[in-house]
């Protein structure tokens, strides 16, 4: 891409599945980071889970919901703390925005539009992409990817107005929502909302479907007691924060990747690999199908701060990490996507 021919979002790769007789996703069919899904319960005055990574995927999401709900909906449920599930949260004026306590605080850590928009300009810029390109290639080929169909100017980042600690249900107009806060394991913040009478679970981005998941703040041990807890609750569907709609199915095959990685990453962390060299060379099996599976070097680095006994939250060096999944994909010679 040249300088300054940043394309407009791309929010027309968004599409509208009903999952149940009353909720419905939007998935965004792509499946890449930013690429999230959002849900709605279609009861007691409207819930949507999650608002999407830039305005104009937020109004495409709300297009398609409004050709089924019958006014603007009353409450948003935002799943966790990241950009692509709270993004969107200005459009929902006079609305419930419900989290888990930690959301506001994270928010102002984790998910600052302006400074990804930076990225974005400087990978337009002559100068700054230069210096991109020599010192942090990983960064400038994410941007490059996030602007073909994403645009952060504009975005107000919205707060929660109602915040819970571990357990809120809703009552809508008879049927109940469940939300659970199931954290840390992807996310501090990281809630699923199950929907009982509908056999349904919008998990957030504890469940990617199809495509690598990115986990920051949390432990293993954690995520695979959530994925338990999802399977026991035995929803009829999933809607995963990121992929297609699935079954416990998707429970159990992440369950099965996260197991996976751990046992191998524990393997080179015992034979004195780094997080970097031991993901060029863990053999993925049957996950190396999934999309952007160098992502895979952010599970490794994760599993490692855990043999190291280091704190769950401890920050992430960004630029550092995408260049790291950049080299990982070289190497591994699949596509370079974040
Ligand atoms: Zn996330």
């Amino acid at each position: 891409m040249d300088a300054g021919s940043q394309g407009p979002a791309r929010p027309e790769l968004m599409k509208l599945q009903q999952v149940s007789d009353n909720c419905f996703a939007t998935l965004n069919e792509r499946n890449r980071v930013c690429d999230a899904n959002s849900g709605l319960i279609n009861l007691g005055g409207g819930v949507v889970v999650d608002t999407q990574a830039d305005l104009s995927h937020a109004r495409r999401m709300i297009e398609l919901f409004a050709t089924v709900w019958p006014g603007m909906p009353r409450r948003v449920v935002n799943t966790h703390e990241d950009g692509a599930h709270v993004w969107g949260n200005q459009l929902f004026e006079g609305a419930e925005i419900i989290a888990h306590r930690t959301v506001p605080g994270r928010m102002r850590q984790a998910a600052d539009p302006r400074a990804l928009q930076r990225l974005l300009d400087d990978a337009s810029r002559l100068l700054p992409r230069l210096f991109l390109r020599a010192r942090h290639p990983g960064a400038l080929a994410v941007a490059r990817q996030l602007q073909r169909d994403y645009d952060f100017n504009g975005i107000t980042p919205v707060q929660p107005t109602t915040l819970f600690e571990d357990r809120l249900v809703l009552d809508l107009d008879g049927t109940e929502a469940h939300l659970i806060h199931v954290g840390p394991c992807h996310q501090a913040g990281d809630t699923i909302v199950h929907v009982p009478a509908e056999g349904v679970v919008f998990a957030g981005d504890v469940i990617f479907r199809e495509c690598t998941p990115l986990g920051w703040t949390g432990t293993y041990a954690r995520w695979l007691q959530c994925l338990d807890l999802i399977i026991w609750l035995d929803p009829e569907v999933i809607v995963p924060g990121h992929g297609p709609v699935c079954g416990i199915e998707g429970a159990m095959e992440m369950k099965a990747y996260l197991e996976h990685v751990r046992e191998e990453a524990s393997r080179c962390f015992e034979r004195g690999l780094t997080p970097l060299q031991a993901s060029k060379r863990i053999d993925l099996g049957p996950y190396e199908g999934w999309r952007s599976p160098a992502r895979l070097y952010v599970n490794v680095e994760r599993a490692y701060r855990e043999f190291r006994n280091e704190p769950a939250e401890a920050p992430w060096d960004t630029a550092a990490t995408f260049d790291a999944i950049y080299h990982v994909a070289k190497v591994r010679r699949c596509a370079v996507e974040f």
